[in-house]
């Protein structure tokens, strides 16, 4: 696997640290995120994931294969078919029944 970050948008929480501190670390002077290990190895998998799903700037990717992974984040929205029209209830007045 192979991870790659986008640190101009990292907030600085932190969370990726915690939760993969042999991958992550966080500057001194600012929190930023510093990427301790590009590459780690599978045994890191699960803290990785971890941190991904939890960072809230959506700062961290990792690719497998060559194909970007993004985790924690929803899927693509699909718009909702016209879906059953229901048909127009013609309503008659006057006779109230009885
Ligand atoms: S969890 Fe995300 S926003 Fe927070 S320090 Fe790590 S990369 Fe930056």
């Amino acid at each position: 696997m192979r991870i790659s970050i986008d640190a101009d948008k990292c907030v600085a929480v932190g969370v990726c640290a915690l939760a993969a501190p042999e991958v992550f670390d966080q500057n001194e002077d600012d929190g930023v995120v510093v990427l301790l290990d590009a590459t780690p190895g599978p045994e890191q998998y699960d803290a990785v994931q971890e941190a991904i799903i939890r960072c809230p700037a959506a700062v961290i990717r990792l690719e497998q294969g060559g194909e970007p992974e993004r985790l924690g984040e929803p899927g693509p929205r699909t718009e909702p078919g016209p879906g059953p029209q229901a048909d127009p209830v013609k309503r008659t007045e006057g006779d109230g029944g009885a």
